[in-house]
């Protein structure tokens, strides 16, 4: 028999996620050293000092289980920003927390709605439930359309639009102005996840206070993480922000303990140093500029970004990507974002920003050259 034919239709429908190469992979496959992973909007400055000395110290308690509720965490979370801790809920990586909204809220049949180009967990998140997923075609500049989500989400009775702002790939940005009118447009049995994985990298004259959107908008989920701009990818820990009753909801579905200690330990210790964000922001600034600077110079067209990364153009992309990991750089091609002919490029160190600059020009002369393999 096909043990595929035991699980749903809906499960077997699923294209599984893409995630960059891991160096170690391309380690083993080309056997070369030296390599650059610019693919997963990773900070290229590592974790705080102080995170890390967290962690050493939470993993003396390592045979305990953690603190299901996140105490600690929480409270941190509710000294930063004017909530309690019944609007919290922590997770495995904010990706956990798109999967807990979809899984309190979603039967199958129930509608989704978000953007062409967004985030693909949605779409995931949205398929392993039964949901059915409504990708609404994006602007001219691939940004999300505010009013056509609104149209899809009110006419086809959602019960979920996600957002992300920025959006991860394309970077684009959607300002304060434009998000409150699409929330007092839509009826508030349709809950928004808005997703913030990139809050930390908005340059200062676009950043908005959504926390404080909550109280005129009780349908309203905000997800941040720890995987960005605070340097703990390895570590999976995000939080989501919302009303006490849809914090209710979403915490009756995820695991007791979804979140380990250490990363627990290290998310308070993060959350502190402030000092770190400041310099992990300041350096995506300078190598935001540095490598639209460069992109500009190879007459490339790249989408405005407000992340840690940029997408940009390029007629061959396929053996792009395949000639830049030979050349020891790892970007992500973006073609299953229906965006082919794309690539993404994760801002890194100086030196990480100028290897790739300079590994991507000579991609491009031996295309020209016709020496492209
Ligand atoms: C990276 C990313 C996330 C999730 O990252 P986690 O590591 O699971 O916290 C969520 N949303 C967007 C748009 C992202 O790019």
């Amino acid at each position: 028999m096909n043990y595929c034919d035991l699980a749903p239709s809906y499960i077997r429908a699923i294209a599984p996620y893409q995630p960059g190469k891991p160096i170690s992979e391309l380690e083993r496959e080309l056997g070369i050293t030296g390599i650059i992973k610019l693919a997963s909007n990773e900070n290229p400055l590592g974790a705080s000092a102080a995170a890390v000395a967290a962690m050493q110290e939470a993993i003396k308690n390592i045979a305990l289980y953690p603190d299901g509720n996140g105490f600690e965490l929480k409270d941190a979370l509710v000294k930063r920003y004017s909530v309690t801790h019944a609007n919290i809920t922590l997770g495995n990586g904010s990706n956990d927390l798109l999967e807990l909204a979809a899984r309190a809220f979603l039967t199958p049949g129930d509608k989704v709605v978000y953007s062409a180009h967004a985030f693909a967990v949605y779409a995931l998140a949205t398929q392993a439930v039964g949901a059915t997923g409504i990708s609404v075609p994006a602007t001219e500049g691939y940004g999300h359309d505010l009013p056509a989500m609104l149209d899809a989400a009110k006419t086809n009775k959602a019960k979920i639009v996600f957002i992300a702002n920025p959006n991860n790939p394309t970077g684009t940005f959607l300002e304060a102005e434009a998000l409150l009118a699409f929330m007092r447009g839509l009826p508030q049995d349709i809950l928004v996840v808005l997703d913030e994985a990139y809050n930390e990298y908005l340059p200062e004259e676009k950043r908005y206070d959504s926390v404080s959107w909550l109280k005129e908008f009780p349908n309203l989920i905000i997800s941040r993480t720890f995987s960005k701009a605070y340097g703990l990818a390895g570590l999976r820990v995000g939080y989501a922000m919302s009303h006490e009753q849809v914090t209710d909801m979403m915490n009756r579905v995820r695991q007791p303990f979804n979140v380990n200690s250490v990363a627990q330990a290290a998310a308070v210790a993060a959350l502190r140093d402030v000092s770190f964000v400041k310099r992990t922001f300041e350096l995506n600034q300078r190598g935001m500029a540095q490598i639209t600077e460069g992109l500009g110079k190879l007459e490339l067209n790249y989408i405005p970004s407000c992340g840690n990364f940029v997408a940009f153009h390029i007629g061959n992309a396929s053996a792009t990507y395949r000639r830049l990991l030979e050349l020891g750089v790892i970007v992500r091609p973006i073609e299953n974002y229906d965006m082919p002919g794309w690539l993404r490029v994760s801002i890194g160190l100086e030196s990480e920003n100028a290897k790739f600059l300079g590994a991507l020009e000579k991609c491009i002369n031996e295309q020209v050259n016709g020496e492209a393999k």
